[in-house]
């Protein structure tokens, strides 16, 4: 396909702009000529040039609105097209972030619901609606894990990482100028407890734990995880991502969970991906309640408004209110299937993922032969011992099958790993013939490895070699 310059012809233009009326002045004189530049090498094309270009780019995207999207921990659901239709509405879209509270009553109103529901949803005392994304969610709580132990006047320098942990975990606690210790799982994926035992002392400022855990599987001695860590003054610091896998079903809070962060561009279906728009509400329990950010909204003779009268508060984490139009999306996701729907939605994507487990654990090494929750993680060294083909191999074939490949080579833990999240908004339709697709590549490993090295071979582009590209990518057009 050819780059938009490529199809510029000068003079072409989108769009009539109507013959200037106002004197013409030479910029020049007036900023200089140290901002102005002689040519400005902007395509010219015309209307129908432009749109089938983008159009057609656009076709070699791939979405969930396209097809199957297994992509593990990412929780790529379907995003109801009527969480678009609310968030498009006038009200929220004409907003000026700098309206007064006054004029803005339904938007506070619309966050003051939704903190709740999130703290109902997850057994927390409060929420903050501000962090852009998960990662951010996590330096958030962190922050306030610090600010909490400062407050008490006692120094704890390191944060308890498991080493199954997403790879944000131990940045964020870095990023706050906590050592990261790696604590070790046990052979069922879960903690292992005596070295948890080792590990925690008065030092230990919290341990981020990630549950269910990115091996899809629930930590089975949760409790006892949380009395040990409690026990030495520490907190327990829950990563959400996975929350999906437990809405009506589990209560982090209830659990013994002191902070948690969620992503509800993951859980509560707004559409990620690209680089788009997150959002990551960080709940607290009673003990973390004062270092919330600021502004927080509240309810005062039944009005709402914003208060920055919280002294204990970390401050801002984040410009304005955060992401207020993924906020609407989860809202309404929320409001649309209601207790009950998010409790069912849970219960289909842990059906979904074990479905998968177990038409495919005859041909792929399943490491933990487990009830997983809502995402199954194979290993593909059956297929590297056999033939040399590798996950990597494996991954590039689904996609000449029309699937987005899972998430592969995460957790670390697992070698060659292929972590599979269906979600539960697919069918049983799409679920087998993923899994078809599936068998037909693993025979194909055994019959021509090759040919499975080789994939994709369906695409615009085939294997490409992904150190260079991600090092040396060759983005510039070439002008004829
Ligand atoms: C996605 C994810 C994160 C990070 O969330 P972002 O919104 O991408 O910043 C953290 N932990 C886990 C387990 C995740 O799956």
């Amino acid at each position: 396909m050819e780059l938009i310059f490529e199809i510029s012809k000068p003079g072409r233009a989108a769009a009539d702009i109507p013959a200037s009326d106002v004197p013409t002045v030479n910029l020049e004189n007036i900023i200089g000529s140290q901002y102005l530049r002689e040519e400005l090498e902007l395509p010219e094309v015309a209307e129908i040039d432009l749109v089938r270009h983008y159009t057609n780019l656009s076709r070699r995207n791939f979405g969930v609105d396209l097809g199957f999207y297994p992509l593990g921990s990412c929780t790529m659901k379907y995003n109801p097209k009527i969480n678009e239709n609310t968030a498009a509405l006038p009200g929220f879209t004409g907003l000026h972030p700098y309206a007064g509270a006054e004029f803005i009553q339904g938007n506070l109103q619309l966050m003051a619901e939704m903190q709740k529901y999130l703290s109902n949803i997850f057994g927390m005392a409060e929420f903050t609606l501000q962090p852009a994304a998960g990662a951010h969610g996590e330096l958030t709580g962190v922050m306030m894990i610090k600010k909490y132990f400062e407050k008490k006047g006692q120094k704890r320098h390191m944060i308890l990482i498991p080493d199954a942990a997403h790879g944000t975990n131990p940045a964020s606690s870095a990023l706050c100028g906590f050592e990261v210790r790696e604590l070790k799982s046990n052979s069922e994926g879960g903690v292992d407890i005596e070295h948890l035992e080792s590990l925690m002392t008065e030092d230990v400022a919290a341990l981020m734990l990630t549950n269910p855990n990115t091996l899809g599987l629930f930590e089975r001695n949760i409790e006892k995880v949380a009395a040990i860590v409690h026990g030495k003054g520490g907190l327990l610091y829950g990563d959400g991502a996975n929350a999906n896998a437990f809405l009506g079903k589990a209560r982090p809070g209830d659990l013994g969970f002191d902070v948690i962060q969620l992503n509800l561009h993951k859980t509560f279906s707004t559409p990620h991906g690209g680089g788009g728009p997150g959002s990551g509400p960080v709940g607290v329990g009673q003990a973390l309640v004062d270092f919330l950010p600021v502004p927080r909204v509240v309810k005062r003779d039944n009005q709402y408004a914003w208060s920055e009268d919280f002294p204990d508060s970390i401050g801002r984490v984040r410009a304005f209110y955060g992401n207020f139009s993924v906020i609407v999306k989860a809202y309404t996701y929320i409001r649309s299937l209601g207790a009950e729907g998010l409790k069912r939605a849970t219960e289909m994507a842990v059906l979904n993922a074990n479905y998968i487990k177990e038409r495919l654990k005859t041909y792929f090494d399943l490491p933990y032969d487990r009830i997983c929750m809502h995402e199954c993680v194979f290993s593909g060294k059956k297929q590297v011992a056999e033939s040399g083909v590798h996950t990597t191999d494996i991954a590039k074939c689904l996609i000449d099958y029309g699937y987005h490949p899972p998430t592969i080579y995460f957790p670390l833990i697992v070698p060659e790993a292929m972590m599979i999240e269906p979600t539960e908004t697919e069918s049983r339709e799409t679920l087998d013939t993923f899994c078809d697709a599936m068998i037909a590549i693993a025979k194909e490993v055994r019959k021509n490895p090759e040919g499975v090295k080789n994939a994709p071979v369906t695409t615009p582009v085939s294997r490409l070699d992904e150190v260079l590209a991600a090092r040396r990518p060759d983005v510039c057009w070439k002008e004829s």
